[in-house]
């Protein structure tokens, strides 16, 4: 029986997070790109899977990614893919960095966060502005494979916030060679220049390997493809 030709029973991936543009970020990335897995039915989220929270005490993009998806993994005994991602700012060293989701304090407050850094950046000219998002994207798979891969999206930061998609800092970075923010995009038009679409296009080879292979808690290759 192979995976192409069936409708699935049951959930085969997990995506190790709880942050919703994230999350209709990756669906929209995996969808029709593995062969034999249905996007709707057989991925789940970390929320579904009633996975604890993971702290993210990593000091790299690359740990808190596999901090993340190896918590998930081992809780679901599913393959898990994580994505730890931020906003690397030139003129700041670096920052926000691994401190993106929390910079004004409290995690997750995007509008603070964004309004927080403008302010930082006031009297920083156009010429400084360059700042790219990064992630990195990690599968872990429930018998121990891991495998993390790295995308950037490089631009200039906006004075003021433009377009109402996306998440985060997406009103405020303008990628090189556009003229609209990454919040102006369409969902597809971000997903194909963005640092999360470079680094799980980057994964999906090894993706499509082990669900393919049907890689089981016991390490063995299920006779149905995993299901
Ligand atoms: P994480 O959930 O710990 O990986 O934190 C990610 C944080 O980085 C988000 O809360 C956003 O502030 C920022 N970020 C990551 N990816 C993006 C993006 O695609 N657009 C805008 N902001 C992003």
């Amino acid at each position: 029986m192979s995976g192409a030709e069936t409708a699935p029973a049951g959930p085969r991936l997990v995506l190790a997070t709880r942050n919703q543009g994230k999350l209709s970020e990756l669906r929209e990335l995996l969808r029709g790109r593995i062969p034999g897995l249905d996007v709707d039915t057989q991925v789940i989220d970390a929320e579904a899977a009633g996975a604890p929270d993971v702290v993210e005490d990593g000091v790299t993009f690359e740990e808190n990614a596999l901090k993340k998806a190896r918590a998930v993994a081992a809780h679901t005994g599913l393959v898990a893919l994580a994505d730890d991602s931020g906003l690397a700012v030139e003129v700041l060293g670096g920052a926000p960095g691994i401190f993106s989701a929390r910079w004004a304090g409290r995690h997750g407050d995007d509008e603070a966060n964004l309004r927080l850094l403008l302010d930082q950046l006031a009297d920083v000219g156009p010429e400084h502005r360059q700042a790219s998002f990064v992630c990195a994207a990690a599968m872990v798979t429930p018998v121990g494979e891991e495998i993390v891969e790295t995308g950037y999206l490089t631009g200039a930061l906006l004075t003021e916030p433009h377009g109402d998609g996306g998440f985060g800092y997406d009103p405020i970075l303008r990628p090189h060679g556009r003229a609209e923010s990454v919040a102006e995009l369409s969902a597809a038009e971000k997903n194909a220049i963005s640092h999360r679409g470079m680094a799980f296009r980057q994964l999906l080879p090894e993706l499509v390997r082990v669900l393919g292979a049907g890689i089981t808690q016991s390490g063995a290759a299920a006779p149905d493809g995993g299901r």
